[in-house]
């Protein structure tokens, strides 16, 4: 939300603490991604550990989670702080949504005190990193098909099976990972020492490639009976730890979308052709005006969110809204951008491209646009089309 194309004035709506989370965290992106993040991209490296200890030093990691050494901000503040991540690059968002959302907050939520006295401290300052193993080679979208396995041998557990797609996977030091068992599915917070446990990384990805995506090998993997999360029963458990997620993705994609959009409004008033700045042509601003309504819209949108979340009251379904609006609205804007951008547009000197390729990996995971729409069209018809 940053003038002129903060149109509606929503920085008042902002508390003071807010705004100042904001800015810090928006300094950082300055001085340790932005300078770098197009080579990180590039390379298809990024450095994870060093990023996350400096997130952790300014209590980014787990932020809104309370004890055990996380900051206990307010949800409004996690989200500002999601969409100043992501102005840099999605893939250094995801670090952060990955280990604070989902791998701190299922061990924050359904583990042990033991599990989060061993494990929370530890990931809020970035010492250990955290992932999350839901999907499946053959699993995605409909994870209650999942085949991974837990069986009890004596007191232990023992897991067989394999995650793909994972976040952090090849830098992890903890996944938590979703197995079916007899009982139902559970969720264990497996350190990825333990033998049988292999975690390889993905290439080629021509998205999210400041990010590490790995995929996790579990073969006759025993682990001890206090390894499982005592308060995760069934698949609500990492379905709820998803919502969380997705809450920081409908602040997140709108700051990938805001990056776009301010590089593209200088790039427009700089650069001339028939005589005058691009800007200067009505087809130009039509497709500035366009674009800028959508970012604001989606800003108002998060904001509400964000509201109802700090007052307890936000629902799945809402999040879904959210999400699926904001991701799409963000890859149209950032294709759009692209166009103004015209050959350097396509160049990695400017973030544009970048921005539009990440969003294709945010538009699939943490629901597809099309699995929101059907938890929208459940909540409207009462009728669930996929479950
Ligand atoms: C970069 C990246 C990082 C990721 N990180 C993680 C992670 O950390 N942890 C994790 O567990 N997962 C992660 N994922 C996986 C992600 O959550 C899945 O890719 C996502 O859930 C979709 O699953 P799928 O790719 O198997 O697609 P599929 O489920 O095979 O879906 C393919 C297409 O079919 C559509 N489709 C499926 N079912 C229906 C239906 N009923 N009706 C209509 N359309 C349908 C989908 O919307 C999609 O368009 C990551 C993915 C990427 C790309």
């Amino acid at each position: 939300m940053t003038a002129p194309l903060d149109l509606l004035d929503l920085d008042p709506s902002l508390s003071e603490e807010e705004r100042q989370i904001r800015d810090v965290v928006r300094q950082l992106v300055d001085d340790r991604v932005r300078p770098h993040v197009a080579d990180w991209y590039e390379d298809g490296r990024v450095p994870a550990r060093e990023l996350a200890r400096e997130f952790g030093k300014l209590g980014l990691l787990g932020m809104h989670l309370s004890g055990y050494g996380c900051a206990g901000s307010s949800a409004v503040a996690y989200g500002l702080a999601c969409q100043e991540l992501e102005a840099a690059d999605s893939g250094v968002r995801s670090l952060v949504s990955v280990q604070g959302s989902l791998a701190m907050y299922a061990i924050w939520r359904y583990g042990s005190e033991e599990q989060k006295q061993r494990w929370l401290p530890s990931m809020a300052t970035g010492e250990a990193i955290g992932c999350f193993g839901l999907t499946e080679p053959d699993h995605g979208s409909d994870p209650a098909s999942m085949t991974t396995r837990a069986r009890r041998d004596g007191g232990d557990w023992v897991l067989d099976g394999g995650k793909m797609w994972i976040t952090n996977a090849p830098i992890a030091d903890i996944a938590v990972i979703w197995a079916r068992t007899d009982e139902g599915v559970r969720g264990f917070a497996v350190p990825m020492d333990t033998p049988g446990v292999t975690a390889r990384e993905i290439r080629r990805k021509m998205s999210l490639r400041a990010s590490s995506t790995g995929e996790i090998v579990l073969d006759d993997v025993r682990l001890p009976a206090a390894a499982q999360l005592p308060e995760a029963v069934g698949l609500k458990a990492p379905l709820s730890c998803l919502t969380e997620a997705r809450y920081g993705i409908v602040w997140g994609a709108l700051g990938a979308a805001r990056d776009c959009l301010e590089t593209t409004v200088a790039y427009a008033t700089t650069r001339t052709q028939f005589g005058r700045p691009l800007a200067g042509f009505q087809l130009t601003q039509a497709k500035l005006a366009d674009m800028a309504v959508e970012l604001v819209k989606g800003q108002l949108l998060a904001l509400h969110l964000g509201r109802l979340a700090d007052a307890h009251r936000l629902r799945p379904e809402q999040v879904s809204v959210g999400k699926l609006n904001n991701v799409r609205e963000a890859l149209n804007i950032a294709r759009q951008c692209r166009t103004i951008l015209g050959a350097n547009g396509i160049s990695g000197e400017y973030p544009v491209l970048r921005h539009a390729n990440n969003l294709e990996s945010v538009l699939t995971y943490e629901g597809t646009s099309e699995i929101h729409q059907l938890v929208v069209g459940q909540r409207l018809t009462g009728l669930s089309a996929f479950a």
